[in-house]
Parts: C-alpha cells; sequence; structure tokens
C-alpha cells in the first residue's frame, strides 16, 4: 500500500509521493502531508551499523513508496557522493558537553545541500514515472543561500534547467561570487536591479502567467521550483536526525532507548520540522529546542500560542534565518489540529489577511516536544566566543543562535538529557562576523584575507567552496531591470 499526500487545506485530494514533489505547492494554496505518519521498525543496532546512504533508503523509503527500490538509490547514490568532503556526509563533533551536527559538507557549505543534493535526481525521477516529458524549468529568486544550493544541485542534471534571480546590490559578495562563477550549460544567473521581493514578485508572476504556461508547453519546458515547503526537500532531512541518534548510539555516547533533545536554528521551519518526523518514526527524542535569532515569531509563538508577523523585519548576523513568515509551520498546525484541514485552512486565512492567527487550548496541548528560544545579535557572538575559549571549536552565526538558546534553555530548565545542536552552516561562509567574536585584532576586509586567518585560528582547512570562488572565472554577467525578468527567461528558453 503506498502512502498518500494530501493538502494541509483540503484532506479529499491525494497523491502519491512523486506527484506531491513534481507539483511542489497543491493548487488549493496548500502544503502536501503525508496521510499517516510511518514508523522506523529497524533497531538501533542495524542503524548504527549503516553508512548515511544506506540508512537514507530506508528512512526516505517508508515516505517515497511510490518510488522503486532502484530508482531510490539511484537518486541517494547520485546526490551523497563525493560533492561532500567527507564520507559521513553529516559527522558529528563534541565540543565540550555538547555535540554538533555539522551538515555543512556539501557543494556550499551549507546545510541546504543536504535537500537540495537529491531534489534534482527525486525531481526528474518523479517526471519519468508521471511520463511528463517535458524539460524541467526551475525558475528560483533567492535572497542568497538557497540560489547557489540549487544551482549546485541542478546543475548539468539531465532534462533540467535552472534560472535563478537575485538581488544585484542585496547579497553578500562571498554569495555573489558563488552564484556568478557556477559552472553547468543548463544554468543562467540574473542579477536585478532591485530587492529580493522585487525578484521574489516576478517569478511568483511568470509562476501564474497561464499565457507563457501554455507557450512553454508547447516549447516542451515545464515550470518547477525548488523552495523549501516541496517534500523532496523535507524528507532528505528527516534522515541526518536518525543518523545523528545512530552515530550517539555507535560511539556509546548514548544508551539504548536513551532520549535526547535536538536544537535546531530555525527560519522557515523545515529543518526542525524534518526533526519531528523523525520522533514520529520512533527516534528516541525529547525535546525540540526552536532557536530564532530577532525575527522571534516562532518564539512568541511557542510562548503564547499566537502566531503575529505584524512586526518590524530586524536584520541580523544569521541572515538565512531572517524571515517572518515560516511557511513549513503551517504544516506542525495540520498535525497539532489533528489532521483537520478546514481548521488549518482557516487559520492560513487568517495569516494572509490580518498576518496572525491563534491556535486553540486543544491544539496548544500538543506543543509539549517543542522550546522556544531567541538569541540577539550580541548574544550570539558571545556564544560562537565562549564555544571557542572553551573548546577551540569554531561555530558559525546561525548554530551560535542555536548554542545560545541552548545554554539559557539548560541552565534554566535543569534538563539533564544530552543534547545535539544542528550546525546549519561552515564558520567560513559567514567568517567575517564569526572573526569578530573569536579574534581580538582588527579583521582583514577581503573575504580570502578573513578565510585564511580563520584557518589559522581553528586549525581547520579552507573548505574547497572558498578556494574555488576565490580563483573562479565569472560565467554569468546579466542584469536585469525588475520589468524585463520575463523577457529574460523568454530569450534563455529561445521561446517566442
Ligand atoms: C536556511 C537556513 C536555516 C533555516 O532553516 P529552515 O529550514 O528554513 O528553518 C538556518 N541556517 C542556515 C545556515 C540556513 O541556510
Amino acid at each position: 500500500m503506498d502512502l498518500m499526500y494530501q493538502s494541509t487545506r483540503d484532506n479529499g485530494k491525494k497523491v502519491f509521493a512523486s506527484q506531491a514533489i513534481l507539483q511542489g505547492l497543491s493548487s488549493d494554496g496548500g502544503l502536501f502531508v503525508p496521510e499517516t505518519l510511518p514508523h522506523l521498525t529497524l533497531s538501533m543496532n542495524e542503524l548504527s551499523a549503516m553508512s548515511y546512504q544506506e540508512l537514507a533508503y530506508e528512512v526516505m523509503k517508508l515516505f517515497l513508496t511510490d518510488y522503486t527500490e532502484e530508482e531510490l538509490k539511484d537518486c541517494i547514490n547520485k546526490a551523497y557522493d563525493d560533492k561532500f568532503d567527507t564520507t559521513e556526509i553529516a559527522p558529528l563533533k563534541k565540543a565540550g558537553q555538547t555535540y554538533y551536527l555539522e551538515l555543512f559538507h556539501g557543494s556550499t557549505i551549507a546545510f541546504k545541500d543536504m535537500a537540495l543534493s537529491i531534489l534534482p535526481h527525486l525531481l526528474t525521477t518523479a517526471a519519468r514515472k508521471n511520463n511528463v516529458k517535458d524539460e524541467i524549468v526551475i525558475l528560483t529568486a533567492t535572497s542568497g543561500d538557497t540560489g547557489k544550493a540549487a544551482l549546485a544541485g541542478f546543475a548539468d542534471v539531465e532534462g533540467t534547467k535552472i534560472i535563478v534571480f537575485y538581488p544585484k546590490n542585496g547579497v553578500s559578495s562571498v554569495q555573489e561570487k558563488q552564484m556568478i562563477t557556477q559552472k553547468g550549460d543548463n544554468t543562467d544567473v540574473i542579477g536585478i536591479l532591485g530587492n529580493f521581493d522585487d525578484a521574489q514578485t516576478g517569478v511568483k508572476l511568470m509562476f501564474n502567467n497561464k499565457e507563457l504556461a501554455d507557450r512553454m508547453k508547447n516549447a516542451g519546458y515545464l515550470f518547477s521550483s525548488a523552495n523549501s515547503i516541496n517534500i523532496g526537500r523535507l524528507v532528505p532531512q528527516i534522515v541526518y536526525y536518525v543518523y545523528a541518534y545512530a552515530s550517539l548510539y555507535k560511539k556509546k555516547e548514548v544508551s539504548a532507548g536513551e532520549k535526547i533533545n535536538f536544537v535546531v536554528p530555525t527560519g522557515n521551519f523545515g529543518n526542525i520540522l524534518a526533526a519531528y518526523y523523525a520522533k514520529c518514526l520512533g527516534i528516541p527524542i525529547d525535546k525540540l529546542i526552536c532557536a530564532s535569532n530577532e525575527n522571534k515569531v516562532l518564539y512568541d509563538f511557542f510562548s503564547t500560542g499566537r502566531y503575529d508577523r505584524n512586526r518590524e523585519f530586524v536584520l541580523t548576523s544569521s541572515p538565512s534565518m531572517d524571515i517572518l513568515v515560516s511557511s513549513n509551520l503551517e504544516r506542525l498546525i495540520y498535525h497539532i489540529a489533528e489532521n483537520d484541514s478546514e481548521k488549518t485552512a482557516e487559520l492560513m486565512k487568517a495569516l494572509s489577511s490580518q498576518g496572525s492567527y491563534d491556535i486553540t487550548e486543544k491544539m496548544k496541548e500538543h506543543l509539549n516536544d517543542f522550546v522556544g528560544g531567541w538569541a540577539d545579535t550580541e548574544k550570539t557572538k558571545k556564544a560562537i566566543e565562549k564555544v571557542y575559549k572553551e573548546s577551540g571549536y569554531v561555530i558559525d552565526t546561525h548554530t551560535a543562535v542555536a548554542a545560545s538558546v541552548y545554554e539559557s534553555y539548560a541552565t534554566n530548565s535543569g534538563d539533564k538529557n544530552k543534547a545535539v545542536i544542528i550546525s546549519t552552516a561552515s564558520p567560513y561562509k559567514f567568517s567575517e562576523n564569526v572573526l569578530k567574536a573569536i579574534y581580538q585584532g582588527e579583521v582583514p576586509e577581503d573575504d580570502y584575507d578573513q578565510a585564511e586567518l580563520l584557518s589559522k585560528l581553528s586549525g581547520t582547512n579552507i573548505p574547497s567552496a572558498v578556494e574555488e570562488i576565490h580563483f573562479a572565472p565569472v560565467l554569468h554577467k546579466k542584469v536585469c531591470e525588475v520589468g524585463k525578468m520575463q523577457k529574460f527567461v523568454e530569450d534563455i528558453l529561445k521561446i517566442i
């Protein structure tokens, strides 16, 4: 029997996993959720003897039931190969009394690689299974990180093209360099003379343009998106939570059945939702600690039951978590409403019309697995400094938000469970702010000089992703005005 997916806003429609991956979002605006949550029946002894790839198969096959064993293993092996700089894929490090699950060993040195390395393969396999013959065109607007991870994932994947729009003057110089040096005949990167919202709006207009869709179809193209609400991004993220527990067990750091906590630096709520699904699989997880920066909508939600986006947007030192609408929270809302799609639709309508909603007392009771916390930029900096001073280990600004939140939580709650902090980016990706926290002297201005200094202080090698952009030639020079985005897409695809 296949596990079917249904929309959080309409229980009536059911689709196979591969169809949910192809569609991305349900046509009613809801997100696809599994009809029931599966259980993992393998023992920890069995799981801890597996490689990352073997374990990925055991977890993913429970969710993506309409993929054959051969198809799924093929996707996994193409994704988690030597693009990662360690065969462990997601190594677990111990610093002091705390564990860090390093999810930044892929090609763009941030955790989005964990899902975006496999999504292109899941997507092209889904197209084949559903007899979609069109070439898939991924259109993405990015504020920095997602764009590069999607480019790296889709580059030279047969049957796909990827076009990324980014705000020309709105990303960091490392982020821009990473994108405009991207190789691959099927990749295009365009800087727009506007901000991220302009890029996002332009992309949405193209997605909703029926006339354009018809011309695309005639030319043999189909638009798709790589954003984080696709279950093809969510499911691969469940794997590393199971892997982290299995690694602790293998190292004899936990005894059979011992419960642990996960601390997750959160933005769009995708990563921590995957941890929740791992708990539902039966992995001994107690608390899921949701760490936010100054944009602490989620902290307020977990403390009051009220979600309210009506507030000022704050630019922080952890930019990938600067977000006021955490899209994936809709899935948790649906689960805590006991799969009530009408209730979920009602709350999401309130969110889009008033920017806020309140959950019921009954729903609140189902939130016991979660603890919210937040840290401002100063505390984040202190956390980087403290971890470095105590253990010599260097963490990035996003991971540091989680480290800071965890320290307050452990002190205030007295919770003695072991904790794993999810490390979402390499410190080399945010070297300036990291250096400001651990280095007393003057921080050099040039990115590469910063990387060299960081390497010296941390005793780690400069990742090849950073080496590469230092020498790589610029391959993408297109710049466009906000109103001309569609024209650029039509030119790239040669459609008239
Ligand atoms: C995207 C991102 C996050 C937030 O993850 P969500 O799944 O959106 O909650 C945290 N840290 C880094 C470095 C990221 O790139």
